[in-house]
Parts: structure tokens; C-alpha cells; sequence
């Protein structure tokens, strides 16, 4: 049954993409070429921004607010796809539930012009049992991994487009000098916080790299949003560890149902202090809809609100 759905799937996605095809030679003919770069999801996508600016088209395929580890993609995002010049994807098993990217890549025949980000990062790994094998995918939530992110892009992007080199090597300077800043600005602001004290609550475990990087230790109810969520096991291991813990502040990611997260709060007591991003930006718009401020609304709600408690 489940086959035979995945067929169906593919087959209504291939229909949509077979007639775009025969178009798509005389539309680049047409107009001043930009290049065509699809990103899995909304914060590769904004890194990609930086640095192909005016010459390039950036397309999401994960919509704002929405979990990128499973996603049901739209004849729209095979379309998109199957024009791409590039494909930029996380990879270390981030776009893997129920193999939607893969199969997006398989049905557009897109696999050569594809690259994961996180190809120069040293991955972390899930620590479940028998999931220790599994490469944890949020490396970007170190600002660190963020700057290996964008030295791949703009590699890649040059390789497609030398004519302007000048221009990406330009826009990956400026923005790695922000990032390093970006950086610096967790790393002082944290420091503020009794060691004690750097214990950070989410729903999914996504805080590996970031409590790495920044000092922290990282509890979680669930460890990846492939897993089951909320399960008894589950509630029970997270309410032993705040009970054991200095734990004074909760947190919940703006891509996640905050129901499981409320539960913990009801029956611990302690507040749910803010929310925070982790596999998706804001809103465009909204405070956090970029890569920079989406680690600074982190860094500033995170600290604040666990400061806030000694008070
Ligand atoms: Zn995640």
C-alpha cells in the first residue's frame, strides 16, 4: 500500500515536471540568465541569498514554520527543482522521513547538481540506541559550521558561474565578517550565565553542536523530530532530569507543536520562557526571518531567559 502511494506520488510529480521541461531552453534563452538555486529549506536558502545576490533566483522548498526533517513536496517544488542549477540540502540526516528529498532528486534527475552543506563539517551523532551511527543534522546552530556552509555555497555557486566570481568572493567576505561577529556575540552573552545554570529544555534535541560550541548542556524530550514525540518514556526521562537539574527555564521551537513542551511546563511548573528557532527562520518580516537574527533571537531569549530567573 505504502509502495503503491509512492508510485502514485512520483508519477503525479513527474506529470507536472514533463511539460515544463519543453519550455524551459527558450525561457533562459530569453532573459539575462540568473541562476537557479533551490534549498531545502528556509535558512540554507537565506545563506544562499547572501551570496548569490542579484545574479541568482533563491527557491525554499520546506515553507516558513515547517518541519524540514519530513515534508510532502508539491508538483510546485518538483518543478522548481527540475529547472535548479544547483540544489543546496543540510544532508547529515536532516531531509531523510519517509525519503522525500531523495525522491524529489530521483524524480527530476537532479543528483549531479545537488551538494549537502554540511560536507566540510565534522558531524556530531545521535546518541539513542542503536541510532549512534546516525549523524545528528543541526551543525548549522553553531555559527562556526554556519561560515562552512557558506565557504561550500560559494564554491559551488562560483563553479556554475565563474563569469562573477568577483561578486560572490565579495558577498562571502562581508557575510563571514557578521558571522564572526554573530559568534563572538553568543560566546560573550553566554558567559554571563552561571555554569550551573546553561542547561537548555527544547522538544527536539537539535542544541548538540550549539551546546558544544557554546558551553551549554542540552535536554530534550525527544532527540529527533523522526522519532516519536512525547511518548510516555519520553516524558518520563525529561521530567527526571529538570528534577535533578538546576533547571529554571523551558523553550520550544517555533516548527514544533508546542503541546508536548506545555506538558512538561504544567507538570513541572516551570515556565515556558520563550520561543526559539531552530529548523526554520520567521517569517519574512518577523524578527528572526534571517540566519543572523534567527541565532541572535536564540542567544538573547535563551540568556534573558534564564537570567531572568535568578531575579
Ligand atoms: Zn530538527
Amino acid at each position: 500500500m505504502k509502495l503503491i502511494k509512492k508510485f502514485i506520488t512520483l508519477t503525479l510529480l513527474l506529470a507536472t515536471i514533463i511539460p515544463a521541461i519543453g519550455g524551459l531552453e527558450t525561457a533562459h534563452a530569453a532573459e539575462d540568465k540568473k541562476l537557479k538555486i533551490v534549498a531545502s529549506y528556509s535558512i540554507i536558502a537565506d545563506m544562499v541569498r547572501n551570496i548569490v545576490g542579484e545574479h541568482g533566483e533563491v527557491y525554499s522548498l520546506v515553507p516558513i514554520g515547517t518541519d524540514p526533517h519530513s515534508y510532502e513536496p508539491l508538483p510546485g517544488d518538483a518543478q522548481e527543482v527540475s529547472e535548479a542549477d544547483l540544489v543546496f540540502y543540510n544532508g547529515f540526516n536532516l531531509e531523510t522521513g519517509k525519503g522525500w528529498f531523495d525522491d524529489l532528486l530521483d524524480v527530476t534527475d537532479k543528483k549531479d547538481v545537488a551538494f549537502a552543506v554540511t560536507e566540510e563539517v565534522d558531524p556530531m551523532f545521535l546518541t539513542a540506541e542503536g541510532k549512534e551511527n546516525e549523524q545528528d543534522p543541526h551543525a548549522w546552530l553553531d555559527v562556526q559550521n554556519g561560515i562552512k556552509y557558506v565557504e561550500l555555497i560559494t564554491e559551488k555557486i562560483i563553479e556554475a558561474d565563474p563569469e562573477h566570481e568577483a561578486d560572490y568572493q565579495e558577498n562571502k567576505e562581508k557575510y563571514i565578517i557578521s558571522l564572526e561577529e554573530l559568534d563572538q556575540y553568543a560566546k560573550d552573552k553566554i558567559a554571563k550565565i552561571p555554569e550551573e545554570q546553561r542547561i537548555l529544555v527544547t522538544s527536539e534535541g537539535a542544541f548538540k553542536y550549539f551546546s558544544k560550541a557554546y558551553g551549554f548542556q542540552a535536554a530534550y524530550i525527544w532527540e529527533i523530530n523522526t522519532d516519536n514525540q512525547g511518548t510516555p518514556d519520553q516524558m518520563e526521562r525529561i521530567l527526571n532530569i529538570i528534577n535533578e537539574g538546576d533547571v529554571k527555564a523551558l523553550f520550544v521551537e517555533t516548527s514544533i507543536n508546542p503541546k508536548t513542551m506545555e506538558t512538561v511546563s504544567h507538570e513541572t511548573g516551570i515556565p515556558v520562557k520563550s520561543k526559539i528557532f531552530t529548523d526554520s527562520l520567521a517569517k519574512e518580516g518577523e524578527e528572526g526571518d534571517t540566519y543572523i537574527t534567527m541565532i541572535k533571537w536564540n542567544i538573547d531569549h535563551i540568556v534573558n531567559g534564564i537570567l531572568e530567573t535568578n531575579e
